[in-house]
């Protein structure tokens, strides 16, 4: 088989594959989109339910209000929080959240540190945190807090007294790197699903195509070969088994190879083979003739005085009575290996493979009875014919010319003898 990859190939690959990659990266960028998403909304609402607990358990444990005595350190009720880091390391330990204690605007206790290992408070937090939480009273929630060139998830919750008055915040909240590394490995994990099911489906289209290419490529090279007028060609059993558009069309062309073969190899009117294609299969007869010891007879038959039957009956009545001879012969050539021949008008040549002379002259008696005894009803008429065979047997390195001639010569002594007969020659 010539070329299996053209360009229909590639065209149909890049057809299922563009769309393919594409839709692999719209669904990768879409769920990495919602799923960073869904994750910071999750950090939100755990950082804030944290520090309302933590909020919470400092009430429980130390009931009163924040306030900050004159050495500047900040107290819960009578307790000195400031020297109290048990409950936010602890927290941190646990799940790894940063928290803070802000009055103010100024860090009093805090779990972040700096590059030295030491605790960073003091410090201040942006003017947006203090107006949101200090000001406005209300958490604020970022994911792209900046402390100390880290980048946090963080909430601010307002630390409020009994008076109902802000004074300070607090702060909890994780490093972006560590949520984003979650996202990553989720997302790591999508692209590994995405990328085994693409080669899946890369694997899929690539063996699908090929089997269509292939198909058509069988196709093309049976129709080359019915092009260049070999039409015995055999179409591929596989194509034609195809249950899809494909084997339709390579069944359709197998019809079309036949009705060629019919038009060029058969007589029109007889539906016998026709003089060209008859002495074709009479050369291959004669070929295997001379390779091997086989032998085969013909008998060249003639309608008796069709002009007249044509003059007296029209000659649309001698045609029927020419297709139900042709007919008669086909009959006989069920039962008996050979074939029929319209060698010209109304002259038939008999072909009988593998019989000699005699048997062939009983087999063409046989069919001079039928002949005779052939009723052919055209409107009101019924009409007979008779014809005249010269029979002859083919000889060692005998042409099918040859062979013929002694048969036409066997058919006229027939005719002069008085027609409706037999002759040998
Ligand atoms: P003979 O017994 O000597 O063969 O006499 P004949 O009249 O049959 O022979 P001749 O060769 O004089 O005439 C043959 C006739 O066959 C003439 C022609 O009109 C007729 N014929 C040939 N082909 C066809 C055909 O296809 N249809 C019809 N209806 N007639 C045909
Ligand atoms: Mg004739
Ligand atoms: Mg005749």
């Amino acid at each position: 088989m010539k070329k299996v990859q053209g360009s229909l190939y590639f065209s149909l690959i890049l057809m299922t594959w563009i769309p393919l990659v594409g839709f692999a990266i719209i669904i990768l960028g879409f769920s990495a989109r919602t799923l960073k998403a869904s994750m910071e909304e999750e950090v939100e609402e755990a950082l804030r339910n944290l520090g309302i607990s933590i909020m919470e358990t400092y009430e429980t444990a130390y009931p009163g209000d924040y306030r900050i005595n004159q050495d500047g350190h900040v107290l819960k009720g009578d307790y000195a929080l400031y020297d109290d880091y048990s409950l936010i390391d602890h927290i941190k330990e646990e799940t790894g959240v940063e928290v803070s204690l802000l009055y103010g605007n100024t860090r009093m206790l805090t779990t972040i540190r700096n590059q030295d290992n030491e605790r960073i408070g003091g410090t201040l937090v942006s003017d947006v945190v203090v107006e949101h939480v200090l000001d406005g009273g209300e958490a604020f929630f970022s994911n792209e807090l900046s402390i100390f060139d880290e980048k946090y998830y963080g909430c601010y919750l307002p630390l409020v007294n009994s008076d109902d008055s802000v004074v300070g915040m607090l702060f909890v909240g994780k490093q972006q790197k560590e949520v984003n590394g979650k996202v990553a490995h989720v997302i790591n994990q999508i692209i590994a699903i995405g990328f085994i099911a693409l080669i899946l489906a890369a694997v899929f289209s690539v063996c699908f195509t090929k089997s269509i290419i292939t198909s058509i490529n069988r196709m093309m090279e049976f129709l080359r070969k019915v092009a260049s007028g070999d039409l015995s060609a055999r179409q591929d059993e596989r194509l034609i088994a195809r249950n899809d558009e494909i084997g339709e069309m390579g069944r359709l062309a197998l019809t079309v190879q036949r009705s060629l073969r019919q038009l060029i190899e058969k007589d029109g009117l007889t539906d016998l083979y026709n003089r060209r294609s008859g002495e074709g299969r009479l050369r291959e007869l004669e070929k295997n003739a001379k390779e091997s010891d086989d032998t085969f007879s013909v008998a060249l038959g003639d309608i008796d005085f069709f002009k007249k039957f044509n003059d007296d009956y029209g000659h649309e009545c001698g045609d029927v009575v020419l297709k139900k001879v042709a007919e008669c012969f086909q009959q006989h050539f069920q039962k008996c290996d050979g074939y029929s021949i319209r060698w010209g008008g109304e002259e038939f040549l008999l072909v009988f493979i593998g019989l000699h002379r005699d048997q062939a002259l009983l087999e063409t008696e046989k069919i001079l009875t039928s002949i005779q005894n052939m009723r052919v009803t055209y409107g009101e008429k019924v009409v007979s014919v008779t014809m005249t065979f010269g029979v002859a047997e083919h000889k060692k390195d005998e042409t099918i010319e040859r062979l013929v001639k002694r048969a036409d010569d066997s058919l006229y002594k027939g005719k002069a003898l008085g027609r409706n007969q037999i002759t040998l020659g």
